[in-house]
């Protein structure tokens, strides 16, 4: 649909500014990907390609803020260490490394487009795979062309920290924060990552999920240094204390989450922020038999512990009209690239904030995160004309946003979209999601 004239035709369409109210009957029309008006149904359509959305939903594409583009999200030993992750290394850092890597990431790209998620932020890679991916997405090459992709780089974080060894590039000092902020800009980084506190992966110690790995003045020197380059910055954080370093020290992102303090709230509000949950991978993660997961019990009993530390986040932003959006943390074990439609469903379920809310979050939210809130994230004439179409009302059933019928974006029509489930992780996870 590139330079040419279409229209998305007859739309149920859902203004998800307008508490997802559903507007009938409506058509949009598009020009160069762009979207110029919406207008009652059976206005004049000469010279335009029409997609014909009668008896479907149209909804905004879903803005995914939190992914890894390396994996598929099928159990392995990579990410929590051991023989397997030395040898996966090893090949990552090869010359046929990066080849691999580069059809990982296109591969995750094209999943993540065509399950419906238009807006993509990567936040954390090995050797820049993602910036070399989007640099070709953006001259309309690959399976991903349309897609809006934004990505960090690899992530920072300080010696043991949170993917040290794997996506993370590491820093001791204060101005050796700065030079790796400088570093990932010129290689190209849209925002930076930090990982303040460590993860689940990583966590030794029962209760001890975000045990606190940077401190305020690294955290500081980092946010910065990435401000006077313009961008933004996200920060794992998994615990209180891990939050109001972030905070403080100028963080625009809170990625997974726990209490935000008053004094974290203001300055995270003041900066515009938001935090943004992971469900994704954390609940399977509490949930399912450790036969499966292959997790021992302290990494079981701080699934828990960050479960509640999302939901208490996002309640605590909700709470000082702070932004809440969501991603998947695709790559992890369990979070596949087609499974955001399951971060929109946990976060209403789970988290306890309704359907509406957790639309809400799945694209404007998503939108404000990444500071493109006037491109993305909702309908409107002047936005790109990202959007699906559904068999049924995401509204009452938000499980329709799991089979889009077509994806539109950045000015391409995919009229048949292509989804490459691993069936195997789908069925385990759909039971846990009876659960709910
Ligand atoms: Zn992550």
């Amino acid at each position: 649909m590139k330079n040419t004239k279409v229209v998305f035709a007859n739309c149920n369409m859902v203004d998800v500014k307008a508490d997802c109210a559903v507007v009938r009957g409506v058509d949009i029309f598009a020009e160069n990907g762009i979207i110029t008006r919406i207008a009652p149904a059976g206005g004049d359509k000469t010279g335009m390609k029409v997609y014909d959305a009668a008896g479907k939903y149209v909804f905004p594409g879903l803005v995914n803020a939190h992914a890894h583009l390396f994996g598929t999200g099928a159990p392995s030993k990579v990410i929590s260490g051991g023989g397997a992750q030395k040898l996966v290394l090893k090949l990552v850092h090869s010359a046929l490394g990066l080849a691999v890597l580069k059809m990982l990431v296109s591969s995750a790209c094209a999943q993540e487009l065509n399950s419906g998620v238009t807006t993509l932020r990567g936040l954390g890679d090995f050797r820049y795979s993602d910036l070399i991916v989007r640099d070709g997405i953006r001259k309309g090459k690959g399976k991903a062309a349309g897609l809006n992709l934004v990505a960090s780089g690899p992530a920072l974080t300080a010696p043991g920290g949170h993917g040290d060894g794997t996506f993370a590039l590491t820093a001791s000092t204060p101005a050796e924060f700065a030079a790796l902020v400088d570093q990932n800009v010129k290689n190209g980084a849209d925002l930076i990552k930090i990982c303040i506190t460590g993860g689940v992966t990583d966590a030794k110690k029962k209760g001890e999920p975000g045990e606190v790995k940077m401190t305020e003045e690294q955290v500081k020197a980092a946010c910065d240094m990435a401000h006077a380059l313009g961008k933004k910055v996200a920060a794992h954080v998994q615990s209180p204390r891990g939050v109001e370093i972030a905070a403080l020290g100028g963080v625009d992102t809170i990625e997974h989450g726990a209490h935000l303090t008053e004094e974290a709230a203001a300055a995270l509000k003041a900066r515009g922020g938001a935090v943004v949950t992971t469900y994704t991978p954390a609940y399977p993660y509490y949930k399912l038999p450790t036969e499966l997961t292959k997790l021992d019990d302290v990494r079981v009993f701080n699934s828990g512990i960050v479960l509640e530390g999302m939901t208490q986040c996002a309640k605590d932003a909700y709470a000082h009209g702070i932004t809440v959006a969501m991603g998947t943390d695709a790559s992890c074990p369990f979070s596949t690239q087609t499974g955001m439609w399951r971060e929109v469903v946990y976060f209403a379920k789970l988290g306890g904030f309704g359907v509406k809310a957790a639309l809400y979050a799945a694209t404007m939210g998503g939108a404000e995160a990444l500071g493109q809130a006037d491109k993305v994230g909702s309908l409107e004439p002047g936005k790109r004309a990202d959007l699906v179409f559904l068999a049924d009302d995401p509204t009452v059933h938000p499980e329709t946003l799991r089979t889009p019928l077509l994806v539109a974006a950045g000015g391409r029509v995919i009229e048949s979209p292509r989804l490459k489930r691993n069936e195997k992780i789908e069925s385990v996870l759909d039971g846990l999601m009876k659960e709910l």
